[in-house]
Parts: C-alpha cells; sequence; structure tokens
C-alpha cells in the first residue's frame, strides 16, 4: 500500500503504550522483547474477517475493541498476563475514518492491560484483521484444558448468553428504532470485557480453565475430551441477565439455551476442587467479577457431546440437543 509508511506512523506509533521489557518496537525488521527469568510466552492468534466476525459497515470502534479483546481473552484463559501485540491490517483502502476508529477501540482497551503495539503488517485486500498476542506466566503454571479432575465444581464467570441476543438485535435489520434493552444488548456484544486480572489471581486455585468465545458447551467439550471426564450441569445455576430474560418475555428455559451456546462473550470456564471454593469467592468478591458454579465434573469417558455434558434442570435430567456457536455467515 502507497502510503503504509504514513499510516503506520500515523496510526500505530503515537498512540502506543510503552513497556520497559520492550528492547525495539515498531520500524525494524522484528521486534525485540526481554523475556524475564522463571516466566513463559504464551501467545495465541485470532483472525476478525469482514461478514464472518463483524458487519463490514460495523462501527470501527467496536471492530478495533473487539479484536484485540477476543485475543486477549484466549491470554485470560491460560492465566497469562498480556504484554506485547501485533496487527497484521487487510484493509480495501486507507480509510483515515476507519483507522482512526479502530485505533481508539483497539488502543483503548491496549491502555487499559498496558499491552505493547511491537509490530505488525498493513496490506490490501478485502478487510480483515490478525492480531497476536503475548503475554507472560511463571514457569509451569499456565491454565490448560487438561487438568479437570472428577468432583469438581464447574465455574463460570460473568453473566452469558446476553451476547448471541445482542447478535440477533444487530442483525435484525427490519427494525430502525431498538429499545433501550436491545442496543444494551447489542453493546454486551461488543463490549465483553476479557477476564485477564481474575484469571491470574484464580491461577493458582483452578485444575483446568478455557474461554468460552465458542459458546459454553462446545467450549466446555474441549476441557472434557482432553480431561477424559464428563460433566453435570445443573441449569438452574446458569448465571442469566435480568436484560436476558426481559429479552425473552421471562421465558427462563430460551435464556438456558441462549447461555449455553452464545458465542463472542469473553467468560471464562473453569474447574476447581470444592476446597477451594471460599478462596475463589474472596476473590471474586475482591475483583468484584461475578463466578457461578453451575455443574461438577463426573468420572469418563469422554464420548459423544449429549452423552459427556449431562444437563439437569435442579435432578430432573434433560434432553436438549444444543449445539455450539456458529458465526453468522458460516
Ligand atoms: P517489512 O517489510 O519488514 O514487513 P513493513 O514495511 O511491513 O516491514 O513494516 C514496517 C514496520 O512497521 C515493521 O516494524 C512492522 O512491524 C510495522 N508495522 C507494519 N504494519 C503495522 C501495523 N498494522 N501495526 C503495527 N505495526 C505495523
Ligand atoms: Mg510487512
Amino acid at each position: 500500500m502507497s502510503s503504509e509508511f504514513n499510516l503506520i506512523d500515523r496510526f500505530f506509533v503515537q498512540d502506543n503504550v510503552s513497556r520497559n521489557d520492550v528492547d525495539l518496537g515498531i520500524g525494524d525488521d522484528c521486534a525485540l522483547v526481554s523475556v524475564p527469568e522463571g516466566y513463559q510466552v504464551a501467545i495465541t492468534t485470532d483472525t476478525l474477517a469482514a461478514g464472518t466476525h463483524f458487519l463490514a459497515d460495523a462501527d470501527p470502534i467496536k471492530v478495533g475493541y473487539k479484536a484485540l479483546a477476543s485475543n486477549l481473552s484466549d491470554l485470560a484463559a491460560m492465566g497469562a498476563k498480556p504484554t506485547w501485540v501485533s496487527l497484521a491490517l487487510t484493509l480495501p483502502k486507507p480509510d483515515e475514518k476507519w483507522l482512526e476508529g479502530f485505533c481508539e477501540g483497539f488502543f483503548g482497551l491496549a491502555k487499559q492491560h498496558n499491552v505493547q503495539l511491537i509490530g505488525g503488517d498493513t496490506t490490501k485486500g478485502p478487510l480483515s484483521i490478525t492480531i497476536t498476542v503475548q503475554g507472560l506466566v511463571p514457569k509451569g503454571e499456565a491454565l490448560t484444558r487438561k487438568g479437570a479432575k472428577v468432583g469438581d465444581d464447574i465455574y463460570v464467570t460473568g453473566l452469558i448468553g446476553d451476547s448471541a441476543a445482542g447478535l440477533e438485535v444487530l442483525l435484525n435489520t427490519s427494525k430502525q428504532i431498538k429499545t433501550e434493552l436491545e442496543l444494551e444488548l447489542e453493546y454486551r456484544h461488543y463490549y465483553s470485557t476479557p477476564k485477564v486480572e481474575l484469571a491470574q489471581r484464580l491461577r493458582h486455585l483452578c485444575h483446568s480453565a478455557l474461554d468460552i468465545s465458542d459458546g459454553l458447551i462446545s467450549d466446555l467439550a474441549h476441557i472434557l475430551k482432553q480431561s477424559n471426564v464428563r460433566a453435570y450441569i445443573d441449569v438452574d445455576q446458569l448465571p442469566i441477565s435480568d436484560e436476558l430474560m426481559q429479552y425473552f418475555s421471562g421465558n427462563r428455559e430460551r435464556c438456558e439455551k441462549t447461555a449455553l451456546t452464545s458465542g463472542e462473550e469473553y467468560e471464562l470456564c473453569f474447574t476447581a476442587p470444592k476446597e477451594n471454593r471460599d478462596a475463589i469467592k474472596k476473590i471474586s468478591f475482591l475483583l468484584n467479577q461475578d463466578v457461578s458454579i453451575i455443574g461438577e465434573i463426573e468420572k469418563g469417558p469422554f464420548s459423544t457431546l449429549q452423552d459427556t455434558i449431562k444437563l439437569h434442570k435442579d435432578t430432573t435430567s434433560l434432553d436438549w440437543v444444543l449445539y455450539g456457536y456458529d458465526h453468522f455467515r458460516n
């Protein structure tokens, strides 16, 4: 792109975070960073493509936020502290207005987490954003999907289901004027908060964790498969917002099904031994971030999704057939 260098200087250098452990940032062939003794680097990449993960005419501020948030959520799931980020942008044209908005969303969140943009690439083509975030975690302490143990409590953070309802609102173009409730749910779809700090504080108390950006059911299945166990879930315990209940006119079952399958909200699912309940509750209280126990890990083996995740309402077993989240243009 002819004005690539101007764009980089103007948009990606000026508003950047500055970290002491970045020895060489944007401007050379590679960035150089220093990793402290006793730490591992956790690395994750996510692509957001226009038409698949966001609408091409979506507000760029929200797109910039969401692109980084989805990556930070993956780092959170490992219990890592975010440090550095790279940004590969493919743009149909050097649209300054779009870039201004994108950078506002992107750097706004980067600053909150003290993450420095250390490089990237800028090319011409259909609108797409690929972000690689790196973070630090004490050696051997990262939370993985493997460690769930029989008898563990199964937790989720925050409220689940709002993002799917927000997406439904967003895609309903037939409605000209949206209610306050609909706008709130749409906002929650875009501005889910990655649970970065909470996960770091909970790290030593959990056996396994992952983020549920593809929906609770399909993501929990990853833990169960890798740990070769099953899950008992009580849908009465799913944390559902008042707004979602209102959106579905008080139909709790619709809320529960939505909560089990909603995607793109950056909550975590983790498992932890029962003796850690009080310690987990305390951290949740201190950070003012809710966690809910929604079930228990049971003896394996992992088999089909329906057999492996046993859904109950109180003690009555449910025969719901649910699938994970699909991006709206898949
Ligand atoms: P190269 O030809 O070595 O790939 P570029 O000309 O693409 O280098 O980029 C020059 C510098 O600007 C590099 O340090 C690169 O990491 C950085 N850069 C390019 N695009 C972006 C971007 N979208 N965000 C952040 N840094 C970028
Ligand atoms: Mg390049």
